[in-house]
């Protein structure tokens, strides 16, 4: 039994805010704003992952209006959404994430991060892929207004 799923998040770029990607802290002159540390590559990945078991999204399971969530870490929100993955009997096959930003670089720091999921997913790292691409200067990714991040995943039930 397969399950396919996608995600899509945005926030958007500030002063005077750390900046969090897939679980790890860029330097950066800005950061991304949010209830919890913003980290919009693990938000669509956890969006990815609910919206495979049609389990409604981030949202619902961490509304932002709730105190818990303020300034939490992503890293914890991935796992719970991984403790009802399997809680539902799947294993996640694989991911794939695209973050869409300007600046910072990434690359040097695609390796870092898929280790960094694989860690709170409990996976083996050649399931994670992480890509970033600019915009081109293009769109508010590309004025540095924001960052965005697209992620699939394929679930399977053993
Ligand atoms: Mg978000």
């Amino acid at each position: 039994m397969f399950r396919i799923g996608q995600g899509y998040d945005v926030h958007r770029l500030v002063e005077g805010r750390q900046l969090w990607l897939c679980g790890v802290k860029l330097e950066h002159e800005m950061g991304l704003l949010g209830h919890s540390d913003a980290d919009v590559a693990i938000h669509a990945l956890c969006d990815a992952i609910l919206g495979a078991l049609a389990l409604g999204d981030i949202g619902k399971h961490f509304p932002d209006s709730d105190p818990r969530y303020k300034g939490i870490d992503s890293k914890k929100l991935l796992a719970e959404v991984c403790k009802l993955m399997r809680d539902e009997g799947y294993e996640m096959g694989n991911c794939d994430i695209t973050i869409c930003a300007e600046q910072p670089k990434l690359r040097p720091h695609i390796d870092t991060m898929r280790q960094a999921l694989a860690e709170v997913i409990n996976t083996p790292v050649d399931n994670i892929s992480v890509k970033a691409t600019t915009t081109e200067r293009l769109g508010f990714t590309g004025r540095m207004e924001g960052i965005s991040a697209y992620a699939l995943t394929l679930l399977f039930k053993l």
